[in-house]
This record gives C-alpha cells, sequence and structure tokens, in this order.
C-alpha cells in the first residue's frame, strides 16, 4: 500500500511491545524507524560510565554540559552507538532500566534526546517509539498509537527477553521495575508519559503480530480514506 510520508508516533507503557509494532510498521511500509527509549538508556550509560549518577538516582549536574560532548546515533538504522562503540546489549541490562526513568526526568537530558530525535527524523516517514512522540516529540503526527498490555503480560514479556538475551531475571523484579518506570514516566513534571488526545489506543494483550499488523494497516487505510478506520481500539 502506498502511503504517503507521513509521522507516525507510538506511545505507551512499558513493555506494551511498542518497539515490535513500531518495527512491524517500518517494514511493512517502508518507514525509518526509531526508537527514542534507546536515547534515554544511551544517557543513562553515559552517566553511569562517567559516575555522573548515585546509587540513589541523585543525578550530578555536570551531565548537563557532559551532554554536550556525547555522540548517540543509530548505525544500521537500529543499533545505537556510543561514538564508534555499539551499546546496543549494554543499554538493555537491568542496571540501565534500573536507572533510566529518573534521568528521563531531567529537563535537559529530555532536550538533548528531542533534539537528537528531530535530527534524526528531518527525512520523514518516520514511525517513533517512545512515551511522550505524540504529545511532546512530534505533536503534529499524523497517527497516534497508543499501546496498553495487562501488567503481568508486559512482566511476562520483558522477563522473556532478559532470559533470552542470557541475563538471569527474577519475575517480581522485573514486574516491580516495570511499575516503578511508569510511575516515574507519568508522574514527572516535564513530558510525562500519557495519551495524546488523538491517539488511537490499542491493547495487546492478546493480540499477536498478525493481527497487529493488520490492525495497523487497517488504521492507515483509514486514515487516508481507502477503507473505514477499524472500531476496536478507536478512542480519538
Ligand atoms: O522504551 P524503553 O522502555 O526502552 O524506554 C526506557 C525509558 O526511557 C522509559 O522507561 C522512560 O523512562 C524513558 N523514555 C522517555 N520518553 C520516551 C522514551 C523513553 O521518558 N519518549
Amino acid at each position: 500500500m502506498l502511503i504517503p510520508d507521513i509521522t507516525i508516533a507510538v506511545d505507551g507503557f512499558s513493555s506494551t511491545g511498542k518497539s515490535t509494532f513500531a518495527r512491524l510498521i517500518a517494514k511493512h511500509f517502508d518507514f525509518l524507524y526509531l526508537d527514542s527509549g534507546a536515547m534515554y538508556r544511551g544517557v543513562t550509560l553515559f552517566a553511569q560510565e562517567q559516575g555522573l549518577i548515585a546509587p540513589d538516582n541523585t543525578v550530578d549536574p555536570s551531565l548537563e554540559k557532559a551532554l554536550e560532548t556525547l555522540d548517540l546515533h543509530f548505525e544500521a538504522g537500529t543499533v545505537l552507538h556510543m561514538g564508534e562503540r555499539n551499546i546496543e546489549k549494554l543499554i538493555r541490562t537491568m542496571e540501565v532500566s534500573s536507572q533510566v526513568s529518573p534521568i528521563a526526568a531531567v529537563p535537559y537530558v529530555r532536550r538533548y534526546v528531542d533534539g537528537r530525535l528531530h535530527a534524526f527524523a528531518a527525512s520523514g516517514r518516520v514511525v517513533m517509539d517512545g512515551r511522550d512522540i505524540g504529545t511532546t516529540v512530534f505533536p503534529n503526527a499524523e497517527i497516534k498509537v497508543f499501546l496498553t498490555a495487562r501488567p503481568e503480560v508486559r512482566a511476562q514479556r520483558r522477563f522473556d527477553e532478559l532470559a533470552a538475551k542470557g541475563e538471569n531475571p527474577v519475575f517480581e523484579e522485573v514486574m516491580k521495575n516495570l511499575q516503578e518506570r511508569d510511575y516515574i514516566d507519568s508522574h514527572r513534571e516535564t513530558s510525562p508519559l500519557r495519551r495524546a488526545e488523538d491517539a488511537f489506543v490499542l491493547d495487546n494483550s492478546e493480540m499477536g503480530l498478525t493481527e497487529e499488523t493488520a490492525w495497523a494497516e487497517g488504521l492507515i487505510r483509514g486514515k487516508f480514506g481507502l477503507l473505514d478506520a477499524p472500531e476496536e481500539g478507536y478512542a480519538g
């Protein structure tokens, strides 16, 4: 299906399958996929390596200046690099997950990431996932999706992901981390996680990838008048 160069924003709580969904759309419709969470994870890894975040999550204010030298970018589309270094694996550990939300609540960190994201997305035809894409980063995105899923389904997904990567996750810890991140992400002052009023909501607790693709295709066709928009999940 030929669709124009638009921006698609995919937001939602942790481990609702945003990146899987966004990647799927990108592949299906030939869009660039950008993972904004990876950027926050990259900044967190940087702060940890520089010793700028304490175990109690206090952030050293010198991080602001240090960010001027931080080169985070994607190679081969989706592989996050810090300078020359591939940090894709390092940013997905529990260590980074446990401090990413406090870092992402810092206003100058958000400014840094937003600036990078806008530069990456300059050419348009982008699908980006995160927490504030439809509300703050691209409030004019032509299509906005807000994903949800039941907490136990989300925790199981993250648990399986970590186990597949050879980590030794503990289910209760994974669940606790998701709940903590959701809480901090939804309650921070700058760009809190919330559904944009014009976002379509999809609860994918019981859905497989084929169904998600069909839903997305229906949504996009509907938007461009190629077919009626799907009623299921519509919350606009
Ligand atoms: O998407 P992912 O779970 O990898 O994101 C990691 C963290 O980055 C989130 O828990 C949230 O604190 C932060 N984040 C954010 N805004 C975004 C994307 C991610 O605050 N747009």
